[in-house]
């Protein structure tokens, strides 16, 4: 990432290498004036009014997951907000305020740890600040004491229309008109946390109508959408993908949600009953967009049936959006820098990436830091999305075998495909977000 020598001053941290940023932050202060309240009040209040303290701070920070952590004698406390870990709170740990048994308790574990390892997975809901949270618990046995992870279900995010996710008017239409076929397959594809979940939910949304009936399958299901019929995949009662995929066919559907396609079963009733008249969403676990075909080649589905029913994929990532109050503007970078950071690119991608990035007319911004944004240069996420759509000759190299590298380029050349990299560098020139954001976010795929 060094790099991108465009960078104006050098007092700027990179994301990822920061500094742990300084907090005077009320958590820290919150924290201390209920440790002087002690004796003054039973320890399971102070751990009631700690652990309300937490959540309602990890709401007012948008914070995904808050991590409660015992480092031996020490108490620690952090919030992922926007992708990043940060630290709220590092102080001595105080056996009067059993905070991780009442975390524990709302959870519905036994308010101590197991003595021989069981896994504990648990949920609970608080009303905090007029809204109904829902936080679900993890428990991880460290050597230095238990490890809760709690994870803040942000529910306003995966309620978002289509049009709210990010995606710029020339594949929002895309994607409508996509998502309107009668019969075929979609894929959305993308690690964890970036949003996949959001843009299922905000095409189901988008096409939901009486007159269609549309069911899910999902694991677990996050958010209840009015009008869809939503099931939970349970392997304990014996309700797997495979079972709820040939339940769901019985039902007269025309639209099928499948949550996650991971191995042939799956794929296979997917598939066929893409070709037989249903119109099917999934994700699938792959680093891009031409990538799932050679996931599906692996999994044993036939070149046939992914050629005859495949509509096209979508592959996301989310990229934190530079904060509005402090960012700076910037210079493109350099065309020898350009030239260096192209030069392992397949020869045709790397000149649309070069053009991309050094056409007139950029509004790029470099993230700098201020109290808004906790010194971190961002504020909040945005989708950027590589959309592949078949076409006739996508289809005749899968028809051949042909590897991802064919595929992509395929992609690229005949169906306009604009990689993740071209979206987000497309997001920098706006000034939405840095390109520094975008090659760290990146980076594994270029
Ligand atoms: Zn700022």
């Amino acid at each position: 990432m060094a790099f991108w020598g465009n960078k104006q001053e050098g007092e700027n941290p990179q994301p990822g290498e920061q500094a742990p940023a300084q907090f005077t932050g009320s958590l820290e202060e919150g924290y201390s004036e209920l440790v002087k309240a002690k004796g003054r009040a039973p320890g399971i209040d102070l751990a009631i009014k700690l652990s309300d303290l937490i959540l309602e701070h990890a709401v007012q920070e948008r914070a995904s997951d808050v991590h409660i952590e015992s480092q031996g004698a020490n108490l620690r406390v952090r919030f992922r907000v926007d992708g990043i870990l940060q630290d709220m709170l590092s102080s001595p740990k105080n056996a009067d305020i059993p905070l991780t048994q009442r975390i524990r308790v709302l959870a519905g574990f036994d308010p101590e740890p197991p003595t021989s390892f069981r896994n504990e997975e648990g949920r609970f809901q608080k009303m905090l600040a007029g809204r109904a949270i829902q936080v679900r618990v993890s428990s991880f046995p460290t050597v230095n004491g238990e490890k809760l992870v709690l994870r803040v279900l942000d529910r306003q995010q995966l309620g978002l229309d289509l049009d709210q996710i990010g995606l710029d008017q020339d594949a929002l239409t895309l994607i409508k008109k996509l998502i309107r076929n009668p019969y075929g397959i979609f894929f959305i594809t993308g690690s964890t946390g970036s949003g996949k979940t959001t843009s299922l939910y905000a095409m189901l949304k988008n096409i939901n109508t009486p007159m269609i009936n549309i069911i899910t399958l999902e694991d677990p299901v996050e958010y209840r959408l009015e009008g869809i019929n939503q099931a939970q995949i349970s392997a304990k009662t014996g309700f797997t993908w495979t079972e709820g995929l040939r339940t769901i066919l019985r039902q007269d559907p025309d639209v099928i949600m499948v949550g996650e396609i991971r191995d042939f079963d799956t794929a296979e009733i997917s598939l066929r009953s893409a070709l037989t008249g249903h119109l099917l969403f999934t994700t699938i676990h792959t680093i891009n967009s031409a990538s799932i075909i050679e996931r599906l080649f692996e999994m044993g589905v036939p070149p046939f049936l992914i050629g005859s029913s495949m509509l096209g994929a979508m592959s996301q990532r989310l990229v934190r959006k530079v904060c509005p109050k402090c960012s700076q503007s910037a210079a493109p970078p350099s065309e020898p820098v350009v030239n260096e950071f192209v030069k392992n690119m397949d020869p045709e991608e790397g000149k649309i990436v070069k053009e991309l990035i050094l056409k007139p007319g950029a509004a790029y911004k470099v993230e700098k830091g201020c109290p808004e944004c906790r010194n971190t240069g961002y504020m909040g996420r945005v989708g950027i999305f590589e959309l592949m759509l078949m076409n006739e000759e996508i289809r005749k190299h899968i028809l051949d075998h042909a590897p991802t590298d064919v595929i992509k380029r395929t992609a690229i050349k005949t169906g306009k495909m604009r990689t993740l990299l071209m979206d987000g560098i497309l997001k920098a020139r706006t000034g939405t977000t840095t390109l520094s954001e975008i090659i760290r976010v990146t980076a594994t795929m270029v």
